[in-house]
């Protein structure tokens, strides 16, 4: 999620209070620094994301869709004869898809085996939820092991450094710093955070004019403040998504040497296989097998992602009963990807903390977080959600970047 209760709250106060940076009636509005019709440069380097095609994720996070419930999570996360247990950002009621979320749900499931009797456990998953239970179960004595499909651990939370800086590919930020857990580990391991101001953003149209928020698209509005957020088309939400989430006060941090460091906190004293992709779960009551010639576990924590669970590409044998089925099929696995450019200089405007984009094609490149604000370095991250997300993963990387290099050309050169 790109921004979260923060974004919301910032947007409620300003039309009660006033005290925005962007009112109707344009009074304040943030002005920019045009760049005249001088040439912008061509990136030096670019990343980008895509977590749909990503075959142990397959789209970036949940959200309730049109014919979804908020109660489906419960069903998702509700253990199955002390045995098959659920973690994961989509089993988390008070804050899915986030990491936070993720960690909590971690620590819950870990509590539910607990109050079993199962002494030897595997988990699937060495994702933040993963991790967060492996730990906890290693600590009170249990005997841990965990299977990574991937060569790393972090799942949705991966931190790429061969642009020369730290780049997140999936989770950027703390939602809510006040009273949430990342907000303590980042504390305890001394990692530096920087606050994301949503209304510290210049918005301009292709011709390269600023323009006030209350003056852009109903289009770019529903993408950048709903679809961004929730990784699916405003027309696919149900009415339940909207009341998710919004557990902390607080504005968004944002980590400047990369979220991936938060990893360290899970670490402990059980073992992870990297490079262990699970195909199938054979389970009865208080017995799990993850491959045939392995030694049977007493439980499982199962973290994969909703949309690997919705793919099918994990068996479970007997299956999962009906109602769990449901409820993997009834939630939505949303998508948002990352695009990272890499520039000479910044040429954009460099007090901003975002750039809004409000162009003639809806949803493409409509925001962009200013890289070089938190880190120094010059680099920008555009953002597509939703089915023009889902429709951009079929284009070639050369295909992308020249399409963010579109939009930066009409922000600057208009
Ligand atoms: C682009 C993007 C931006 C985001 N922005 C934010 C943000 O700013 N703030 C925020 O709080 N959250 C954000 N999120 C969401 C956040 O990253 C996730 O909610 C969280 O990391 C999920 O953790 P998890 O442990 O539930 O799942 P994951 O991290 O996905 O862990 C599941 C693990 O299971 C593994 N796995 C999958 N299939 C198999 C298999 N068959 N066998 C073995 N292992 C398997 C995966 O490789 C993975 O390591 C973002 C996500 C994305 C993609």
């Amino acid at each position: 999620m790109p921004h979260s209760t923060a974004r919301r709250e910032f947007l409620l106060s300003m039309s009660a209070v006033g005290m925005g940076i962007l009112l109707p009636g344009c009074k304040k509005c943030i002005q920019g620094s045009a760049l005249g019709n001088a040439q912008i440069p061509q990136p030096t380097g670019s990343l980008v994301t895509r977590w749909r095609q990503d075959p142990y994720a397959r789209g970036s996070y949940s959200y309730i869709p049109m014919g979804g419930r908020a109660s489906d999570r419960v069903v998702l996360r509700a253990p199955v004869q002390e045995t098959l247990f659920f973690a994961g950002e989509a089993t988390s009621s008070d804050s899915p898809s986030t990491v936070d979320g993720a960690l909590l749900s971690g620590l819950r499931a870990a509590e539910e085996v607990l109050a079993s009797s199962a002494s030897r456990i595997a988990v699937i998953g060495a994702g933040v939820s993963g991790l967060a239970a492996a730990a906890a179960l290693a600590d009170a004595g249990l005997v841990v092991e965990v299977f990574e499909a991937r060569d790393r651990i972090g799942g949705r939370v991966v931190t790429d450094r061969t642009l020369g800086t730290p780049l997140d590919l999936g989770a950027s930020w703390i939602h809510g710093a006040r009273g949430n857990p990342l907000t303590d580990i980042a504390e305890d391991l001394d990692l530096m955070r920087a606050k994301t101001r949503y209304g510290n953003q210049v918005i301009r149209n292709e011709d390269g004019e600023v323009l006030c928020e209350s003056d852009t698209s109903a289009g770019w509005q529903e993408v950048t403040w709903v679809e961004h957020e929730y990784g699916a088309d405003i027309a696919d939400l149900s009415d339940e998504a909207e009341e998710e989430g919004g557990l902390y006060g607080g504005k968004d941090r944002i980590f400047v040497c990369g979220y991936d460091d938060v990893l360290e906190a899970f670490a402990g004293d059980y073992e992870v296989r990297l490079n262990a992709v699970v195909d199938r779960i054979e389970w009865s009551a208080g017995r799990v097998l993850l491959d045939a010639e392995g030694t049977p576990f007493d439980a499982v924590i199962v973290t994969l992602p909703l949309g690997v669970l919705q793919s099918g590409s994990v068996v479970f044998a007997p299956e999962l009963p009906q109602e769990k089925r449901n409820a993997i099929a009834d939630l939505g696995m949303g998508l948002l990807n990352k695009v990272y450019l890499r520039f000479p200089e910044v040429f954009w405007d460099e007090e901003a903390d975002l750039l809004g984009y409000d162009g003639p094609e809806r949803g493409l490149f409509s925001e962009w977080v200013n890289i070089a604000k938190i880190t120094g370095e010059p680099v920008l991250l555009g953002f597509n959600a939703s089915s023009v997300a889902d429709e951009l993963e079929g284009w070639t990387d050369e295909e992308i970047v020249a399409e963010a290099m579109r939009a930066l050309r009409g922000m600057y050169q208009g």
